[in-house]
């Protein structure tokens, strides 16, 4: 494993650690939980959790036959299916899929980077653009990190934004918010306007009934899912048996992530359909002509194998992400590929890019501190699997070389640092 990645990622994290414009995200971390807490009123969470890890308990315990049966429900509404064992298989399916289209908009859905798609894409000339706003406003400053799954431009201040979008679009564009959406709005209506793709993924689908449902806030799936052919890419772990089961999961997604149920849930079971011209049936009226669905493995059967179904049950809410402290002080350097951020995300990562990769995406920042576990609702044991995936990781010598350092360092001297104990006093002043 390459040092130079380490020391580059340490000099990353000691910027974000010390980037004063985060700090007011980590001040608004704690505003999730408040959110929550005032519908527990009215929502009984306990059950809901407790019916969710059930779900996802026995979906994954009997996942071959529940894809089966997707698979079949999907087919019979008129949805065509692809199941890929791998990234590659993945992203060739979607290719096959998409035939000539050249522009693509897509949802903020996690499968497409897993699988190194919008490079693919890149490569081949075919236009790719998220729709989802954070990531509209990113792409007018691409120089700068995100800082958060769900709000990646958060520490941007309005002034840049509007200097950015003003340079990239020839037009000015004042600092305030509402000039900031319209200006944006209208680079994204241009793009979607020419679209013939969209992408989105899914947080469940009903094996019984056949439906994909996909929850969101900016209404923006709405616009991607209407585009006359509709691919969904999602892993294999989305598949539940009901569309009950589905909407359990879609809400308390939703109630962790924002205090409230769902504010979009589109439920798609086929493709937009009429029947008056000749009793045959006319696709594509004002939405999708056709819909494909590509679940996709890639590491995930290996995860279950591997005594890892646990980190499958995850229903993407984020609240972990508000409590973890490596979270906290450097944002999505602690995650794989901005995608699979925290240490769940690190610990999927492990599977469907590889241990190198779950190392690199900092397996090792982990502090083991449990919050996540205790703030999760599904009561996902993020530490222990970090633990495990750890041990591995030193068994095959994954490990950069300042932690093993640091580890000889406290046997060997009582201190990370290797400084002499009975100078403590000296080398503290230093240091602090
Ligand atoms: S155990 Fe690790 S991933 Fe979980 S909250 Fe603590 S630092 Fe974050
Ligand atoms: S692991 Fe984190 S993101 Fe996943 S369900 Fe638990 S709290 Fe939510």
């Amino acid at each position: 494993m390459s040092e130079t990645y380490f020391q580059e990622k340490r000099r990353e994290i000691k910027k974000r650690v010390r980037d004063e414009r985060l700090d007011a995200i980590r001040k608004s971390d704690k505003e999730g939980w408040k959110r929550r807490t005032s519908v527990e009123k009215r929502i009984n969470l306990i059950e809901l959790a407790r019916q969710v890890r059930a779900v996802k308990e026995d979906s994954l315990k009997r996942l071959d036959e529940l894809v089966k049966i997707a698979r079949e429900s999907l087919e019979r509404n008129g949805i065509q299916t692809y199941y890929a064992r791998t990234a590659k298989e993945a992203a060739d399916i979607f290719l096959e899929v998409i035939g000539d289209a050249k522009f693509v908009a897509k949802s903020a859905a996690d499968v497409p980077n897993e699988i190194g798609l919008p490079r693919i894409l890149e490569k081949k000339g075919i236009e790719l653009l998220n729709t989802d706003f954070g990531y509209l406003l990113w792409n007018f400053v691409p120089e700068e990190y995100g800082s958060t799954k769900g709000i990646p431009m958060v520490h941007i201040s309005l002034e840049t934004m509007a200097k950015a979008i003003s340079k990239k679009t020839g037009t000015h564009v004042k600092p305030e918010r509402e000039d900031i959406l319209r200006n944006v709005k209208k680079v994204a209506e241009r793009f979607l306007g020419k679209a013939e793709v969209g992408l989105t993924g899914a947080n469940a689908i009903a094996a019984n009934e056949g439906s994909i449902v996909l929850i969101h806030e900016q209404g923006n799936i709405n616009r991607v899912i209407s585009l006359p052919q509709h691919v969904v890419m999602a892993g294999i772990d989305k598949v539940v048996p009901t569309l009950l089961d589905s909407v359990a999961i879609a809400e308390l997604t939703s109630v962790y992530q924002l205090g409230r149920p769902p504010s979009n849930m589109n439920i798609v079971s086929a493709p937009t359909e009429d029947w008056n011209m000749e009793l045959k049936p006319t696709r594509g009226i004002f939405g999708s002509r056709e819909i494909h669905v590509i679940m996709v493995d890639n590491g995930r059967t290996k995860a279950i194998e591997k005594g890892f179904a646990e980190c499958l049950y995850c229903t993407r809410c984020f609240a972990c992400h508000n409590v973890c402290p490596a979270q906290e002080r450097v944002r999505n350097l602690f995650g794989y590929n901005n995608s699979y951020i925290s240490g769940r995300g690190i610990i999927l990562s492990a599977f469907v890019a590889g241990l190198k990769e779950a190392v690199e995406s900092g397996l090792f920042l982990c502090t083991l501190c449990g919050a996540c576990k205790e703030e999760c609702p599904i009561d996902i044991d993020v530490p222990t699997m970090i633990r495990r995936l750890r041990v591995e990781a030193v068994s095959k010598g994954l490990v950069p070389k300042a932690d093993t350092q640091m580890d000889n360092n406290v046997r060997d001297t009582g201190n990370p640092f290797g400084e002499p104990e009975r100078e403590r006093t000296r080398w503290m002043n230093e240091k602090s």
